[in-house]
Parts: structure tokens; C-alpha cells; sequence
């Protein structure tokens, strides 16, 4: 780790080196596994989709209607045409006749000879005759061959995390099985004498465990497999334990509190025995203290203890860490920009991460705002919200000022 630009030690970290430095150290999973498309929803693709066919592979109606060749049509009048042929959709038509219109349903294929539809609402069907009304153009409602797809692209990339959307792409193209990055293991324990778990009875100085809970959920949406080994107490040789446990089971560790420099801190301490771990102060509220450091050779991220801080400084350094380990491509938070419906006073050296909804005042305008308090220990504030606004260092700011923000929906999946 000596050939960072800085030392951690020396002062704090800017959120954006301790990401930089992050990124730079994850490593893809070399592990890969074929799955079936329908069992691929938020799995990362590990082998590009190349079409072999067009999609759609014939020109096709794109509505229930008639389909004739555009010279035999009045364009000024009434024009009667003989029915020839009926073409529902799956079935290949024949050549259309000169001087006749053929029945055609939607997604048929439009037959030889013919080169425009005309929709059944402009149609009248009599007898054996077909009378379409004017107002009809060349090439009406034709949905053309290789309009979606053309055989030999690339529909999707490699490191593309798998939508809903994609599912269908890949299907449309006659894929049924994929080759995906496995997940990655991630172990989990929390520190602390003071924790309790929920369904433990109530007992004095104690808390109940929240983050085990709030990391399994994040892990879980980041698509990892959690190895979860549970809570230990505030000492040496118990934490030294989990951490051995931990690096034989995961491909990543990650602890929630004991990463201050209390003296109730233990990972350093446990983690020096095992591997190495730089302790950071990253200039940012909530959060500060973030370690990162590997533990018989298995990379380990140590988050702060308090809820809060649990929360934020996984969507920030965890999250694109466990992206680019999954083979994403893609790993960091989109921002998007929003007014400000509040003011902001207390400027200070470290950037704030504030819990805030977006709500549309009475002129209709979007605007930000806050939740009242926001403490690393009020959980609440990150339920109430629906993403952060990032305020600079040594910033402040005025109602109507345009902010970053970054989307819940950005930040935990
Ligand atoms: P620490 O970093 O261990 O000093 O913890 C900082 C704060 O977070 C303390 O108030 C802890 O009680 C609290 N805390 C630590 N771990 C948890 C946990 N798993 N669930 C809820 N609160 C916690
Ligand atoms: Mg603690």
C-alpha cells in the first residue's frame, strides 16, 4: 500500500481519494457461471451477446388490417380490391397478386409484392372485396426487418448488470443461457459488548444490532452472497477469530464498528496479527472513520459503528468496491442535480452527505429538502429520505441553489 499518493495517517481523506484509492485496489472475480436468461435478473454479464439474426427477422404489420401493393390504391378516392390471401401472425404468406389486398394481422409477415398496410379502421370488408378510404402512404405501418436488432451486433456487454429490459433483449435474440460473474461472498460480523439482538429481551446500557441488518439488506440488493458471522465481543482474541473465520469463508470482509481509535477498537489490533490495515479519517459527516486493509490475503473494508454512518459509507466506498469486484462495468452513483429548498449555514471543513426528500412546492417547482436532524444515530432521518444531497466542503447554501444529488435508487441496488 506504499505506493499510494498520500498517507492516509498524515490528515483526512477527501471522499473522492478514499473512493480512487478503493477502486484502484478492487479486482474482478475471475469466477464465472452459465445461467439461464430467466434466472439472470441483477446478475453481470461475463461474455458479450452478439445477434445472429435480425430482430424483427421479416418485414411485418405492425397492425390488424389489409395489405396491398401502394400503385393499386386511389390515393384521391375509394379503391375496391379483391381479398386474395389471409396471413395471420406466425404463418408466411404468398406472393401477392397484382390488382388485390391480402387480410394481415399484427406481427404477420407482409407478403412478397406488397408494400403497404392499411389499418382495418380504414377498411370495410365487402363480401369478398376489400374498400379501403383514401389518406393511405407508401409504406404505412411496416415494422422493417432488423429495425431492433441487426444480425452480427452487440446487444449487450460484458460487465452490464442484467435489467428486466435486458431479460427481454437477450431472449429476442434467441439466447436461453448466459454466462455470468459468480456472485461474490461477502462476510459480515459486528463488534460491540453493548449489542443485543432483536428478539433478545431489553437489558440496561444495551442496544440491539441494527447494522447486521442494514448491511444484510444492502449486501442482498448488491447482489452478494453474505456469509454472516454474527456479533462478537469488544476484545482482542474474539475479534481476531472472526476476522480468521471471515477470510477463510468471503471474498471480501466487511465489519461495522471497532474502527475508531478507541480503546475499545479492536480490528486494527486483530487485523495486525493477520494482514495489514490502514485506519482512514475521510473528511466526510456522517462516516470518518473507514478502514480498509486485507486479512490472510482477502480484502477487508471496515465501516464505521454508528447506523447512519453504516448506511452512507456503504452506498459510497462499499458499493462500488463490490461492483467492480462483481465485473460491473459501471460501479459508481449517478448524480443528478436539484434546487435547494433549505439553507445551510454550518460550513466545515468535511463534505456532507444530508439525509433529504424531494418535494414540489406550491408552484410547482422540485425543490430539496431535510429531514431535521442529522446525527449519525438517527436512522431514522435515512427511512424518512429518499436520497442525499452532497454539500461541498466549506460550503454553504441558500434556498434556490442547485445541489448534487444522489437517488436511493442509485445508491442501494
Ligand atoms: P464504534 O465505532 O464501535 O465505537 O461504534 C460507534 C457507535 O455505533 C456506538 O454508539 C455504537 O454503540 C454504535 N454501534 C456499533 N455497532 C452497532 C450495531 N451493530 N448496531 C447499532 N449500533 C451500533
Ligand atoms: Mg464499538
Amino acid at each position: 500500500m506504499n505506493d499510494c499518493c498520500f498517507n492516509p495517517n498524515d490528515r483526512m481523506l477527501t471522499t473522492d481519494e478514499a473512493i480512487s484509492f478503493l477502486l484502484q485496489r478492487a479486482v474482478t472475480t475471475t469466477q464465472t457461471e452459465t445461467i439461464t436468461v430467466l434466472d439472470a435478473l441483477d446478475r453481470v454479464l461475463a461474455q458479450p451477446i452478439t445477434s445472429t439474426l435480425n430482430v424483427p427477422p421479416l418485414d411485418n404489420s405492425a397492425m390488424d388490417g389489409y395489405v396491398a401493393r401502394f400503385c393499386d390504391i386511389n390515393t384521391e378516392g375509394e379503391t375496391v380490391l379483391p381479398v386474395s390471401q389471409r396471413i395471420a401472425a406466425g404463418h408466411v404468406g404468398e406472393l401477392l397478386e397484382p390488382g388485390t389486398a391480402a387480410r394481415i394481422f399484427t406481427g404477420a409477415p407482409v407478403p412478397e409484392g406488397a408494400d403497404t398496410v392499411i389499418m382495418q379502421e380504414q377498411c370495410e370488408q365487402r363480401g369478398d372485396d376489400v374498400v379501403i378510404s383514401d389518406n393511405v402512404n407508401k409504406g404505412d405501418h411496416i415494422r422493417r426487418a432488423g429495425e431492433d436488432i441487426t444480425q452480427g451486433s452487440e446487444v449487450m456487454s460484458v460487465g452490464q448488470k442484467i435489467r428486466p429490459q435486458d431479460m427481454g433483449l437477450i431472449a429476442s435474440v434467441g439466447v436461453a443461457e448466459i454466462d455470468v460473474y459468480k456472485k461474490i461472498r461477502v462476510a459480515i460480523f459486528s463488534t460491540g459488548d453493548e449489542l443485543l439482538m432483536p428478539g433478545d429481551p431489553v437489558e440496561p446500557g444495551k442496544i440491539y444490532n441494527s447494522n447486521r441488518y442494514t448491511l444484510t439488506g444492502l449486501l442482498d440488493k448488491a447482489g452478494c452472497e453474505i456469509v454472516d458471522l454474527g456479533c462478537f465481543p469488544d476484545n482482542l482474541d474474539a475479534t481476531r477469530e472472526a476476522m480468521q473465520q471471515a477470510s477463510e469463508k468471503a471474498d471480501l470482509i466487511m465489519t461495522t464498528g471497532g474502527v475508531s481509535v478507541g480503546e475499545e477498537d479492536y480490528v486494527k489490533a486483530a487485523i495486525d496479527e493477520l494482514g495489514s490495515v490502514e485506519m482512514w479519517r475521510v473528511a466526510m459527516k456522517p462516516g470518518k472513520p473507514v478502514a480498509y486493509g486485507e486479512v490472510n490475503n482477502v480484502p477487508f473494508i471496515g465501516l464505521p459503528g454508528n447506523p447512519v454512518s453504516v448506511f452512507v459509507t456503504f452506498c459510497l466506498f462499499a458499493r462500488p468496491v463490490i461492483r467492480t469486484m462483481q465485473g460491473c462495468t459501471d460501479v459508481l452513483p449517478r448524480k443528478m442535480q436539484v434546487v435547494s429548498g433549505f439553507d445551510w449555514t454550518r460550513k466545515g471543513p468535511r463534505r456532507e452527505f444530508v439525509r433529504a426528500q424531494l418535494q414540489v412546492d406550491d408552484s410547482g417547482q422540485q425543490q430539496a429538502i431535510t429531514f431535521p436532524s442529522q446525527s449519525s444515530g438517527v436512522l431514522t432521518s435515512t427511512v424518512w429520505a429518499q436520497g442525499l444531497i452532497e454539500i461541498p466542503e466549506h460550503t454553504t447554501v441558500a434556498k434556490g441553489d442547485v445541489l448534487n444529488w444522489l437517488d436511493f435508487s442509485e445508491l442501494v441496488s
